[in-house]
């Protein structure tokens, strides 16, 4: 058991829409062997153009096309990319697969820098300790200015960064990359579309084949910069990696295939197999006998023929045997797990046995929720998935009279499953719930399945707050001042907290109130 779980690697890749996520996968994707994919996730990345055309081809589809862990073998590990949902689809589950991973790659296009979804997934990641490995794309076209990159990433997102590899060039005049620690130089030949495997030739930056590769002016500055990292750079801090805070960097193009290898294989040297995770004061080892695991995912079916829903969940000790038995540790009963399956782009394979580090999928289980443990042993409760600030408010009002029964009832089985958030105004006469959500994506699943599965159409009017901010613990709410357009409400636990209408509102309450601290998560106590 210790060897399987020594040779799980378990990351997503994160990145802000356009970077080149899909196609970093797909090339990924080509060294675990798995060729007949590559190519696969473009096309699925396409036919989801609109947020509609993914509800149509989930009908059509079924469940398998949008959830996805994609697993292979490659030299000797067992790699599990979980897939983040990309940018029409943003949601709070794409925060929630980030609870699941040990590592990610954060893809950035090196013409344009950081941009905002990247600085948001980087933050989720961030607040978890999660390693960041980063990957600085689109290195054939024009980039800007390498260490300016590199000193965005210490500015903006606060993380040491450690270029592993250097680019030589840029746009037309792109070499290639120097590697730092082979002292190797990997030389870019453009493909046609990089459908095979980039030819790298291998050497050091004073050969001569080298050189003559190289204009003179970009020569003398890979040198001069390559010194001045030597000296005057971050230093490589395996320790600091680990924890998040210095990335390692690399330099490439996803597209035409180049430095991909050189990503992957760094990145599983030097990433670790699934670590402890901690359970109150309890720390739960990875190959402790006892299984145990958390939902992270639920994916609902939404074609009518096929009505499962899928509970992805996350083993974080143990082995998990087809037909065992666990404990649902928020209900106290007992489980068989009969139907666990892998999921890889729309294949369904069912699943005989998995190890910590690996996803499982188990179709079929109504009474699982976001964030719940399944385990053997009855006292490991994990407490993963926090809550997410939400960014979208809509009302959602229930426009037929006679279905008001299936309306109130699916709306809480769909707040159960954690599709949404909910919040209460506490004056509203009507009981009209206001949706919280990360993505407006949140707000067309839950509609859709209240008429689908529940029969009950509901409309949605959007409110124009963008922020809920908690309020201290044990402040006295009758005495907060608030400024236009802001309104108090409660979370679905019953704390209070403020909407806010824009960031210069949440300034100004600050200044009303005497700089009362606001929390973008529930506080503690
Ligand atoms: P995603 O939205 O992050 O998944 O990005 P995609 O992988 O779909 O890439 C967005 C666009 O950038 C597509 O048109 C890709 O062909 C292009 N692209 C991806 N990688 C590269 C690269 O290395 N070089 C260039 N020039 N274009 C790239």
């Amino acid at each position: 058991m210790i060897a399987e779980i020594q040779r799980r690697r378990t990351f997503a890749i994160i990145s802000h829409p356009d970077a080149g996520k899909t196609t970093l996968t797909e090339k990924l994707l080509l060294y675990g062997g798995a060729v007949q994919l590559a190519g696969s996730v473009t096309a699925r990345k396409n036919a989801r153009a609109t947020t509609s055309d993914w509800m149509e081809l989930e009908k059509q589809r079924g469940i398998s096309v949008s959830s996805t862990v994609l697993q292979f073998d490659y030299h000797g590990y067992r790699v599990n990319l979980l897939d983040t949902p990309g940018h029409k689809d943003f949601s709070e589950d794409t925060y929630r697969v980030l609870t699941a991973v040990d590592a990610v790659v954060m893809v950035i296009d090196a013409a344009k820098g950081i941009e905002a979804q990247t600085r948001k997934l980087f933050e989720v990641c961030r607040r978890r300790g999660v390693p960041i490995f980063t990957f600085m794309n689109k290195c054939d076209r024009p980039t800007r200015d390498p260490l300016n990159l590199l000193d965005e990433l210490e500015s903006v997102l606060g993380i040491g960064a450690f270029p592993v590899n250097w680019p030589l060039g840029t746009g037309t005049s792109f070499r290639g990359v120097y590697d730092r620690q082979q002292k190797s130089v990997h030389l870019f030949e453009r493909t046609p579309q990089g459908a095979y495997r980039a030819p790298v030739q291998v050497g050091s930056l004073a050969e001569p084949f080298v050189r003559e590769r190289l204009d003179d002016s970009d020569y003398h500055r890979a040198v001069e910069e390559l010194e001045m990292l030597d000296i005057a750079g971050v230093e490589y801090d395996a320790q600091k990696v680990h924890h998040g805070e210095q990335t390692p960097v690399f330099f490439g193009s996803a597209m035409n295939n180049f430095g991909v290898q050189l990503l992957l294989d760094a990145f599983l040297e030097r990433s670790l197999p699934p670590q402890p995770r901690h359970v109150g004061e309890k720390v739960i080892a990875p190959e402790t006998p006892a299984f145990s695991g958390f939902v992270f995912k639920i994916q609902a079916n939404m074609d009518p023929r096929h009505r499962d829903r899928i509970a992805f969940v996350r083993i974080c000790s143990g082995k998990f045997n087809r037909d065992m038995t666990v404990t649902h540790t928020r209900t106290g009963k007992r489980v068989r797990l009969a139907s666990a399956h892998r999921l890889f782009g729309q294949e369904r394979e069912t699943v005989d046995e998995a190890y910590a580090g690996d996803v499982i999928g188990l179709v079929g289980h109504t009474e699982f929720g976001i964030g719940d443990t399944l385990t053997t042993d009855p006292s490991i409760s994990y407490q993963e998935i926090p809550r997410f600030p939400p960014e979208c408010f809509a009302f959602l009002h229930n426009p037929n009279p006679g279905k008001f029964k299936q309306f109130r009832q699916g709306v809480e089985q769909l707040l159960q499953e954690g599709v949404v958030q909910v919040f209460d105004l506490r004056d509203s006469i009507q009981k009209i719930p206001l949706l919280a959500a990360v993505g407006p994506l949140q707000f067309e699943v839950v509609q859709y399945r209240l008429e689908s599965e529940y029969g009950a159409p509901s409309t949605l009017e959007n409110a124009s707050w963008d922020a809920f901010r908690w309020l201290p613990a044990g402040v006295d709410v009758k005495a907060v001042k608030l400024p236009t357009g802001c309104r108090l409400a409660y979370d679905a636990a019953g704390l209070p907290g403020v909407l806010f209408p824009s960031a210069w509102t949440r300034k100004y309450f600050g200044e009303l109130n005497g700089g009362m601290e606001l929390f973008d998560l529930p506080p503690e106590g």
